[in-house]
């Protein structure tokens, strides 16, 4: 089991709700759009929301964007210290910055200080395009100079005292980054951020992070995940939200079931899944909720599900559990169903 690690007012690791993150596409500074966009992303069920940090104004910028965001704000810097040090100044609940990159020891001990004193946790890091030198040189580009280059920026900072530390080893590669995390999390207990860096595209890169991400928490690895992709953030926390609803460690979140169809379909099966699936797209109820195609084999195949509808000859029969209760037919086939389902959520 991994340590916990606070963020903020939410608690990682330690088996723990398994947090979604994100990152703002927007500056730091724009804090009109950020609060917006942070606020969005919430909505749509993010836990913990990155900006990155490129100047004073960005480092400044979180104490406005506190005022107006409850989920944990993330600083993302690059190299300068002072950098990170105002970004804790100004409120942000968690900085992500590698030590290794910070300079002299008085600078790494100068942020080291900042964490403690204010309580902020630190992620520090590997991916392909950082792996230190000596173990670039020495074991090549695998998840074992991944994770010891993550080892050693944990050391580093724990030379100083900080201990409240989260670890990512990205790579784009999904089987090298599966190996990777597989790899440090036999060697540490801090808690781990899950991600499949440069993932592509919402389509492509949905599939390497299932699998990536996906596979990971199936054997128990990963206390905090990012889904990352060439698309809006509001995608990436929906993707995140299904990944982690696919292999149950999500119970605040709607299942779809939703047959292929085939020549047996009698109706619009896959339009009307789609409005259901918009339809609770910001509810936070476990429920299952089935889409046939057919009612003969529909209530059966989706027994389990809380509430199903399935297609018929001239009509539509909705169905709990298996059991047929109503035939609707028409206009009222949507305005019953999603009778029905508001019934399930109340
Ligand atoms: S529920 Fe009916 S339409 Fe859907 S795949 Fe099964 S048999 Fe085909």
């Amino acid at each position: 089991m991994s340590k916990v690690v606070k963020i903020g007012k939410l608690n990682i690791g330690g088996g723990n709700k398994i947090a979604i993150q994100s990152m703002s596409t927007l500056k730091t500074a724009d804090t009109v759009g950020a609060i917006e966009q942070c606020q969005k992303l919430e909505r749509a069920g993010c836990d913990i929301f990155r900006f990155s940090v490129t100047d004073e104004k960005d480092a400044k910028a979180f104490s406005e964007l506190k005022k107006h965001v409850s989920m944990p704000l993330v600083a993302d810097i690059h190299f300068d210290y002072k950098l990170a040090i105002a970004a804790i100044d100004g409120g942000a609940d968690k900085i992500r910055i590698n030590p290794g990159n910070i300079g002299s020891e008085e600078r790494v001990k100068a942020v080291a200080d900042a964490l403690k004193t204010n309580g902020v946790p630190v992620r520090v890091g590997s991916n392909t395009g950082s792996i230190e030198k000596e173990f670039l040189k020495k074991y090549g580009k695998n998840e074992i100079s991944l994770g010891e280059s993550a080892l050693k920026n944990v050391a580093i900072l724990e030379k100083y005292g900080v201990d409240n530390i989260v670890i990512s080893v990205k790579a784009s590669d999904v089987p090298l980054a599966v190996k990777a995390y597989e790899y440090i999390a036999k060697k540490t207990d801090y808690p781990l951020h899950l991600g499949v860096t440069e993932a592509g595209t919402e389509y492509n890169g949905v599939i390497k992070n299932s699998i990536g991400i996906g596979s990971l928490l199936l054997n128990g690895i990963g206390d905090t995940l990012r889904v990352s992709l060439s698309a809006d953030p509001e995608r990436e926390v929906v993707a995140a939200r299904a990944i982690l609803s696919a292999v149950n460690k999500l119970d605040d979140m709607v299942k779809i079931i939703a047959c292929p169809t085939c020549g047996r379909c009698e109706w619009d099966c896959m339009g009307f899944a789609k409005k259901v699936e918009d339809y609770v797209k910001d509810v936070r109820k476990p429920l299952k909720i089935a889409v046939m195609g057919c009612a003969v084999n529909g209530p059966g195949e989706a027994a389990d599900a809380d509430v199903g509808i399935a297609g018929s000859k001239d009509c539509v029969v909705i169905f709990e559990k298996g059991k047929i209760v109503q035939k609707v037919t028409g206009e009222d086939v949507e305005k019953e169903f999603f009778r029905r389902i508001d019934e399930c959520i109340r």
